[in-house]
């Protein structure tokens, strides 16, 4: 295994993008939600991205073990182990058992991951379910030498790591800068260094989640939850990590130092950080207040929002922009993107009534070239959907007599939609339900239409006009065509 520090902080690669990474098997940890409190539409951008990562590697037939924790323990509000437990807060707040509020959240978060259609991960461990792993893993570093205990809680040491790895390579920074932007420590520090940080933190008379570990009842530090579950469901060196980009400097850097520290040995082939989703340029976040939640955003009901949009255009809007540039929200740009959005939808149900002559006018194989060439180079989803517009120019201008498509391209044409648009982009048809796949609910409608158009052949209108009425009831719109029927739900 390769010793040596690799570090990417983006990929830029292309073709050859994952050949060095142990095919098929691919191992991506991201970092999840901290379950104290719903999750708002910057925290969806980071495991949207993600998503679209997992699927594309899927796509090209990497068996991926997608892992994503959920951070129940451990989070104090301040990033250098001091301030309030998050979860604590919230369950005086709510008058809550602490795990109650951690379920709450979880669920939520689980709705909210379900709306915007991402696939589950493979794993979703807890902190609290990982609690032995993270002692055990506090007990190797300091039996290594890089921690040290102090009336209970547990320290890493940052100086004496940094004396024989780089602890900002991550960040591309030196010690001394690091540094310099920490304060001083004062007479009731227990650190010996500025720049350590806890591993396991002592219990106060108050905490309420608490554990028995070698130095007595306390809690784990954030950072170590992620490195003692990266390990053991990734192994000690894994392909991806990722994550925000503001978990680059504190949380990612001693990720690194933790692993290194304990196994000996680089913890990540690649990070991928995603960039920020913005509110006139200022991060979205929790404590700045400018947070929209998923469900205010479908619903329109927040002072910022001219009206709702539904969760594929707001997943369009994301996958508009590249995962590592940042994205500004703003009423004219979801807009747009509702406009797009619903021409990629409505060629994909032209496309699905084009026939085939016996000669080509366009070029297909280029175009599901540059598909691949536009993910393989780092995920570009904005290049891809570009390439995606030139294919509903396509479909459009052959459903207009003005190109054609012989059979072998249209079955291409077909892929290159259902591949991109419904497997990778992670898009369905919120009219129809398409996703793609071969959907039961869109094939038991086509089936009992058909029925309906027999019965009215048979002149059995009794039997047509009940069809009629049940489906509308459902809420399904009918179009009867020189053809046959249109549908839409
Ligand atoms: P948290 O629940 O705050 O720990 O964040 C969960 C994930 O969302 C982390 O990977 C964060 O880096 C990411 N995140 C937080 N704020 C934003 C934002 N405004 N845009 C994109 N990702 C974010
Ligand atoms: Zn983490």
């Amino acid at each position: 295994m390769n010793k040596d520090l690799q570090i990417y902080n983006t990929i830029t690669r292309k073709k050859e993008l994952f050949e060095p990474i142990n095919p098929p098997f691919v191992g991506m940890y991201v970092c999840g939600p901290t379950v104290y409190s719903d999750v708002h539409l910057g925290n969806c951008r980071t495991f949207i991205s993600f998503d679209l990562i997992f699927r594309y590697l899927s796509h090209l037939g990497y068996n991926v073990r997608y892992v994503r924790n959920i951070t129940d323990a451990g989070h104090l509000e301040g990033d250098r182990d001091e301030g309030d437990d998050k979860f604590a807060k919230k369950a005086k707040l709510e008058q809550l058992e602490p795990m109650e509020v951690v379920q709450k959240y979880t669920l939520g978060f689980h709705d909210v991951m379900r709306t915007f259609n991402t696939l589950s991960p493979s794993i979703e461990p807890t902190a609290t379910g990982h609690i032995a792993e993270q002692i055990e893993m506090i007990k190797d570093i300091i039996t290594n030498g890089y921690a040290y205990e102090k009336d209970g809680t547990v320290y890493f040491d940052v100086e004496k790591y940094s004396k024989e790895f780089d602890y900002g390579k991550l960040t591309n920074r030196k010690l001394e800068d690091l540094l310099e932007g920490t304060r001083e420590l004062g007479g009731q520090d227990e650190k010996k260094g500025r720049l350590d940080f806890a591993l396991w933190i002592k219990a106060k008379p108050e905490t309420l989640m608490k554990w028995p570990s070698p130095w007595g009842w306390g809690f784990p530090g954030w950072h170590i939850e992620c490195s003692a579950m990266s390990t053991k469901y990734l192994g000690e060196t894994f392909d991806i990590h990722g994550g925000g980009m503001d978990l680059q400097a504190t949380h990612h850097t001693n990720e690194i130092a933790q692993s290194q520290a304990c196994n000996h040995t680089v913890p990540v082939k690649y990070w991928m950080h995603t960039n920020m989703l913005t509110v006139n340029g200022a991060r979205m976040s929790k404590s700045a207040g400018n947070g929209f939640l998923p469900g205010e955003l479908f619903t329109g009901d927040h002072p910022l929002l001219e009206r709702g949009y539904s969760p594929m255009v707001v997943r369009f809007f994301m996958a508009q922009s590249h995962y590592r540039s940042t994205l500004d929200f703003s009423n004219q740009a979801l807009q747009a993107a509702e406009k797009g959005f619903l021409k990629l939808m409505k060629a994909g149900e032209t496309l699905k009534k084009l026939n085939a002559t016996t000669s080509s006018s366009v070029s297909i194989s280029e175009l599901k070239e540059n598909c691949y060439a536009a993910m393989n180079d780092d995920f570009n989803s904005p290049i891809l959907i570009s390439h995606l517009f030139e294919a509903v120019r396509i479909i459009n201008s052959i459903n207009d007599g003005a190109e054609k498509i012989n059979q072998n391209d249209l079955d291409e044409l077909k892929f290159i939609y259902k591949t991109f648009v419904f497997d990778v982009l992670g898009f369905k048809n919120e009219n129809t339900s398409d996703s793609g796949n071969s959907d039961l609910t869109g094939e038991l409608i086509d089936t009992i239409l058909n029925l309906r158009l027999e019965a009215k052949k048979n002149k059995d209108f009794v039997t047509s006009d009940k069809i009629r009425d049940i489906l509308t009831q459902k809420g399904i719109k009918i179009k009867d065509t020189k053809d046959g029927f249109e549908w839409e739900m």
